[in-house]
């Protein structure tokens, strides 16, 4: 298992990331005590057993700050990727229960350190990731050492009722201590959340969207929204809807095919409005919006990347489709993360199965898994 992988920022940025389970042979130890907040605190009872694409170690909580031997760990990841094509490495931490003698540790090694930051206020902090004060304190003073020893990036998960009102303040107060760049997710919640936390209303995050603008003309820090958080409409005009919408319609003309475009909740409305304006111009032909809930995690889980084969099979089980396209993320690995393989769904469905990274590529893909023979997903080979 690679321990040391490529990571691919919100805004594009590349970076070789350790992993916080660190290497498989030698993991970090669970974080104790568990964030509210923590994904992995609030998987399904199920998930060891169902999550089969996903490794196990990647199950539970862990903060490679925990390391007993992170040195040696941090030094075996340099070593890993002196070979590799040269890009910075990168660990992402909370930084719990840290100070900064460990900061310098790490930046010894590393050449970027991905705060967790939660809040500059150590109360607020506190309240989130179930730290006593003065640990919490201790911590954001490690948070203000990692400005001077290493690129310094920061990630601010934001949620209802914790830290929603005082984003613009940690996003200052970042900005004052030297931070380059901060990422703000709203708080993924799975039905399976133990301590009560709730997502944002779109009314939260539309205030949360006009935070994030205003913090990143207002401030040298850069201020980026995550996927989750930018408007599905907005991400659709810079992807250049109509142009899309002229080549599908070609591709879908020229074949008289139907073809299924499946995506996540979250990307729904784009998927829809580019069907809608397709079907609109073809005589002959279709395109489904196959948007499938995510009934597996529950909550405000709605990205492409956490659809689970068996909620996507029982979307398309029963349609009439030539062709159908996955979003590659959900099968990044080849599968699934619950196992099940783009060609299950080929089967299932009686069509051809293919996948596109963009909204710009789905044409060509259409028109690739029409004219050759069945296009396997480069992940699955
Ligand atoms: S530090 Fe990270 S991995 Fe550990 S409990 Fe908190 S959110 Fe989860």
């Amino acid at each position: 298992m690679d321990w040391v992988g490529r990571h691919l920022d919100y805004d594009g940025e590349e970076t070789w990331l350790v992993e916080a389970h660190g290497p498989p042979d030698d993991p970090t130890p669970p974080c104790r005590p568990v964030c509210k907040h923590c994904y992995a605190a609030q998987l399904p009872p199920d998930a060891e057993d169902t999550l089969k694409a996903i490794h196990p170690l990647s199950l539970y909580p862990n903060d490679l700050v925990n390391h007993p031997r992170l040195e040696e760990v941090l030094r075996r990841a340099r070593e890993i990727v002196s070979t590799r094509e040269p890009l910075p490495l990168k660990v992402i931490t909370s930084l719990k229960f840290s100070d900064e003698k460990t900061v310098e540790t790490m930046a010894r090694y590393v050449d970027q350190i991905d705060v967790h930051v939660m809040s500059t206020d150590p109360k607020v902090r506190a309240s989130l990731t179930n730290e006593d004060i003065r640990a919490a304190e201790k911590a954001l003073e490690a948070v203000s050492r990692v400005p001077d020893v290493a690129d310094p990036v920061a990630n601010l998960v934001v949620v209802p009722g914790y830290n929603d009102g005082h984003v613009m303040n940690t996003l200052s107060d970042l900005d004052d201590m030297g931070f380059r760049k901060c990422v703000v997710i709203p708080v993924g919640v799975t039905d399976y959340n133990p301590f009560g936390i709730r997502p944002p209303t779109g009314r939260e995050l539309e205030t949360l969207r006009a935070t994030v603008r205003r913090a990143d003309e207002e401030l040298d820090m850069s201020v980026v929204p995550c996927d989750s958080l930018r408007d599905p409409m907005e991400v659709a005009d810079e992807e250049n809807l109509d142009e899309i919408t002229s080549e599908l319609a070609l591709v879908i003309e020229e074949h008289d095919v139907e073809v299924g475009l499946v995506t996540g909740e979250a990307f729904g409305p784009v998927i829809e409005a580019l069907a809608d304006a397709v079907n609109a111009s073809c005589e002959r032909g279709r395109v489904e919006a196959i948007v499938v809930e995510n009934r597996y995690f529950g909550g405000n889980i709605s990205c492409a990347g956490l659809l689970t084969g068996r909620d996507v099979l029982n979307e398309v089980r029963g349609r009439r489709l030539d062709v159908l396209v996955l979003p590659e993320i959900s099968v990044e690995t080849g599968t699934f993360i619950d196992g099940v393989s783009p060609l299950e769904l080929a089967v299932v469905c009686d069509c051809e199965v293919t996948t596109a990274s963009r909204l710009s590529e789905v044409p060509m893909r259409v028109e690739e898994a029409l004219e050759g023979p069945q296009r396997v997903p480069e992940s699955v080979l």
